[in-house]
């Protein structure tokens, strides 16, 4: 799950991380009023206004501007809410259809009184699967593309491995702080700033902290001015306070209909609709599609209780991308029986009605030959297979 930047920014500040403080703001009222409160409490002049979404590479979309005044204020507040902002990481990016912003951060103007004292750094912290370690990522180009610093600057881009036994060693700080060039004052702040988010990262359950940029200020003080932030889903029920914090409208509609059906869909941009028992089975499904010359449309995980009503939610779910040619159903009878998905196959297949996509089912485990049997009898233009290399004979065959 992604959090907003103000979010993330909600979330560091609770461990003591030093963070760009800013207030949200739904309208042009608001953000007014938001001005007025930073000024009074943070004495800045300036402020920055900033698009909201679950997407980075804003600033070059035209989605994080500074205001030198309340005109300038409520006329970027205007333009930026409501807007259809386009970054590289938006759907289709820079010339894609954009993403709706509802709301804006009015930020304090972290970079005053000197902006040319001020230093942008790049720090991130991730799970790397190839070590099994926590990993801290950071640059001193901050600010900008780090996939660009990455391609073409690679020895500017450092990374500290942590050990999951002692944590992150002091040693390991004061290596970063000294990577980054920072002296005096500023590598004191620093030693603190990155012990405060990496607790933050494994307090929450983090699957990613990316902040671009970490500032160092005129007057040596380190800040979070943006902030990525990834959860895991898996850890997400032991931190009620930060599920509640997910914003349905930055996700895919379907995914999020899926998911209140206990369904795990990912939509995908290929042909074959698939709909499988078991996130394992899924991925070589998927695997063995794409091996037969197909493409999947989706990863759906129905679950272990693949009855009737999850089959035709299922169904009604993949049915509804248009580039579906076939649909592939692979299904592993272990606790569930074989003959009841089916029969749920069966009664989905007569209640939706007008399926005009090929459909092949692959029943394997307990009762996949009373399955077999029920899907051949019943008379439908469902195709059965035992063994998966002939299901996916069959996809070739529907969608050549
Ligand atoms: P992103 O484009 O989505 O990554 O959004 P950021 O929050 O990183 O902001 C983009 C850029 O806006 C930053 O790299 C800064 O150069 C600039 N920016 C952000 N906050 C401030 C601020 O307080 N003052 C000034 N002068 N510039 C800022
Ligand atoms: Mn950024």
């Amino acid at each position: 799950m992604n959090l907003h930047e103000y979010q993330g920014k909600e979330l560091l500040s609770s461990y003591g991380v030093a963070v760009q403080r800013g207030i949200l703001a739904h309208t042009v009222e608001e953000a007014v009023a938001a001005y007025a409160q930073l000024q009074a409490e943070t004495g800045t002049k300036f402020c920055v206004v900033k698009a909201q979404i679950h997407a980075g590479g804003r600033g070059k979309g035209g989605g994080v501007k500074l205001a030198k005044n309340i005109d300038e204020l409520k006329q970027h507040a205007g333009n930026i809410l409501g807007m259809m902002l386009k970054t590289p990481q938006t759907p289709g990016g820079l010339n894609g259809e954009g993403k709706l912003v509802r709301k804006v951060l009015i930020a304090e103007d972290s970079y005053a009184p000197d902006f040319d004292a001020c230093k942008e750094y790049y720090v991130s912290i991730l799970m790397d699967r190839g070590t099994k370690r926590n990993v801290i990522v950071y640059s001193t180009e901050g600010g900008m593309n780090i996939e660009e610093v990455a391609e073409k600057t690679p020895h500017l881009v450092h990374k500290e491995y942590i050990d999951p036994h002692v944590g992150l060693r002091d040693f390991q700080k004061r290596n970063i702080a000294f990577n980054l060039g920072l002296k005096g004052a500023a590598y004191k702040e620093f030693l603190k700033f990155i012990d405060k988010l990496y607790k933050a990262f494994l307090g929450s359950d983090a699957s990613l902290f990316e902040i671009n940029p970490c500032l160092k200020t005129g007057d040596d003080r380190i800040i979070a001015v943006d902030c990525k932030v990834t959860l895991d889903d898996n850890g997400l029920f032991r931190h009620p306070e930060l599920e509640a914090m997910r914003d349905t409208d930055e996700e895919d509609p379907t995914e999020v209909e899926a998911k209140s059906y206990g369904l795990n869909y990912v939509n995908l941009d290929g042909n074959v609709g698939c709909m499988v028992n078991g996130a394992g089975l899924a991925m070589a499904t998927m695997d063995i599609i794409k091996l037969s010359g197909g493409s999947p449309a989706n990863f759906l995980d129905v679950g272990g209780t693949a009855d009737a009503e999850r089959v035709e939610h299922a169904f009604k779910l993949i049915l509804r991308d248009n580039n579906v040619k076939a649909i592939l159903i692979n299904i592993f009878g272990g606790i569930v029986r074989c003959d009841r998905v089916a029969q749920g196959v069966v009664d989905a297949y007569k209640n939706i009605g007008n399926i005009n996509v090929p459909i092949i089912v692959r029943l394997q485990g307990t009762n996949a030959d009373i399955a077999k049997e029920l899907i051949d009898k019943s008379g439908l233009a469902v195709h059965s297979a035992i063994a998966l290399q002939e299901a996916a004979d069959l996809v070739k065959k529907m969608i050549a």
